[in-house]
């Protein structure tokens, strides 16, 4: 039978859920769902002056907003210290690790001098031979030590095969013998992480490639531990459109999953859009539906090139790469609109605009008006922004569509308030009664209907373009369409 797949999700809880963590999460659940694998969401909390517990909610928050369900978890690096102590302990044993007596200060002289000699500080393995007496003899007199792993001798390396980067080599000189518990018993990083995939049995370790950097060692602590190796698959860098690395120090919130909810993004389109930062199949495909992702997926196209994010933080519209956007509209275009309605909802509550009765008497016309309104859309906050007219009576004017139209036909005053009465008057208020008492005045003015038309759209839905037309008016509804245009915006305003 073929070993289970298992993967897992490490992120160091010091801050929100950021893109680069987020594609990270989705390469591994990807994979342990196409796999019928184990996915685990591990939070890599020792470091106890970074992590914080807001940022341990909000990475739980992200990854269930985004759908990336975990199959256990959420664990806890902190509460296995006692594992990676016990490892340390095992490798100290059987000769693998040594205690080391140096003090901060023998280090940092070293350190110093190899910085005027301008050499690269590799420790000088000291204690690597000291006796059992002189260890004995330390330890009674009181001495602190730290641990450190035994790196072999010789010529040799350590060499792996990434599935992403291809066969790394790293020669065992190059490699200091690295400390794995500090003085003061607190394991190190390198250690705890490689004791728990050991543990929990981790098939495939799936990770940003700041990781690349300690793979050698850990490798080593596998093979001193005695634990067969993982598969290695690091991804590539994401990078902004200056090819900087994209961080959250650089790019503040641009970067946060929180801020793409916020901004009315759906998650499955930004799981589509991430997924396609460093991962394509072979015919360049863009959209693919949970199932189709998930059978499409492989590690081995996993891209070596870095991808380029393109955030734009001085573009109020598409204030991300245009690409998210367009794959976060197709999304919200096509997608069932009864799925789609739970968002809106979302979004017209956090606006103030939800109305009860919306659920009560008119889910029908609700429905009917996400249907008109979402094929001219491309983000949830749209309802509230651009629809804010099919929700509110407090809606935005578009100022210079108003200025145009009014230098053009200053009579449009006159006109929208003679039409608010005719659309009073409408007995059976319907898309042939409206287009009819558009017609005929156009027809007793003279002016063309499309005067007329984006006139009377400007005053009730705030824009001079917008969905269908009639249907627009039959949404908003008669009494307020007249009162909208009896209001006469363009007598309030101040051109
Ligand atoms: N905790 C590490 C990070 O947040 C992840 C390390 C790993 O996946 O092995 O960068």
């Amino acid at each position: 039978m073929e070993k289970q797949v298992v993967v897992r999700f490490a992120p160091s809880p010091t801050g929100y859920l950021h893109i680069g963590g987020a594609r990270t999460a989705i390469f591994n659940w990807l994979y342990a769902r196409k796999t019928g694998g184990k996915f685990i969401l591990r939070l890599e909390d020792t470091d106890a002056e970074r992590s914080t517990e807001n940022s341990i909610e909000g990475i739980i928050e992200g990854l269930k907003w985004l759908g990336l369900l975990w199959d256990e978890g959420p664990n806890f690096q902190s509460q296995y210290i006692e594992d990676h102590q016990k490892a340390a302990q095992k490798l100290l044993e059987t000769g693998h690790a040594y205690k080391c007596f140096c003090t901060k200060d023998d280090i940092e002289n070293k350190r110093e001098e190899a910085v005027k000699k301008k050499t690269t500080y590799i420790y000088n393995k000291s204690c690597r031979d000291l006796t059992c007496d002189q260890v004995a003899k330390k330890e009674a007199e009181g001495l602190p030590y730290a641990i450190r792993l035994k790196v072999p001798d010789g010529s040799g390396s350590v060499t792996f095969n990434d599935v992403v980067y291809g066969t790394i080599e790293k020669k065992y000189v190059d490699i200091e013998d690295f400390i794995i518990v500090r003085s003061n018993g607190k394991p190190l990083y390198v250690l705890s992480n490689a004791v728990d995939d050991i543990r929990d049995k981790v098939t495939h370790v799936i990770r940003g490639q700041d990781g690349l950097a300690n793979t050698p060692k850990q490798i080593l602590l596998y093979n001193a531990l005695g634990a067969s190796l993982p598969v290695f698959a690091h991804m590539s860098l994401t990078l902004d459109p200056k090819k900087a690395k994209i961080s959250k120090r650089h790019h503040g919130e641009l970067v946060a999953v929180h801020f793409y909810r916020q901004h009315g993004f759906l998650p499955w389109a930004l799981v589509n859009f991430l997924v396609l930062l460093g991962w394509a199949t072979s015919e360049s495909r863009e959209i693919f539906s949970k199932e189709e992702l998930i059978d499409a997926f492989s590690l081995e196209g996993i891209s070596r090139a870095n991808s380029v994010f393109n955030i734009n933080k001085d573009d109020q519209k598409y204030f991300t790469d245009p690409k998210a956007i367009n794959i976060n509209a197709h999304y919200l275009r096509t997608m069932p609109v009864e799925e789609l309605l739970p968002y809106v909802k979302e979004q017209l509550k956090s606006e103030g605009l939800w109305n009860d009765e919306y659920e009560a008497n008119r889910s029908e016309e609700l429905l009917d008006t996400v249907e008109l309104l979402r094929n001219r859309f491309h983000l949830i906050t749209d309802f509230t922004t651009i629809g804010r007219a099919y929700f509110s009576d407090d809606y935005f004017i578009d100022a210079d569509s108003l200025k145009k139209n009014i230098l053009k036909h200053p009579e449009l005053t006159q006109w929208l308030s003679n039409l608010a009465d005719k659309i009073s008057s409408i007995n059976i208020y319907n898309a042939k009664t409206i287009e009819q008492v558009i017609m005929d005045m156009a027809g007793d003015i003279g002016v063309k209907p499309g005067v007329l038309v984006s006139g009377i759209r400007i005053a009730v839905t705030g824009h001079a373009v917008g969905p269908d037309f009639i249907r627009s008016l039959i949404r908003i509804g008669q009494d307020k369409v007249a009162e909208r245009l009896a209001k006469n915006i363009y007598y309030e305003s101040d051109l």
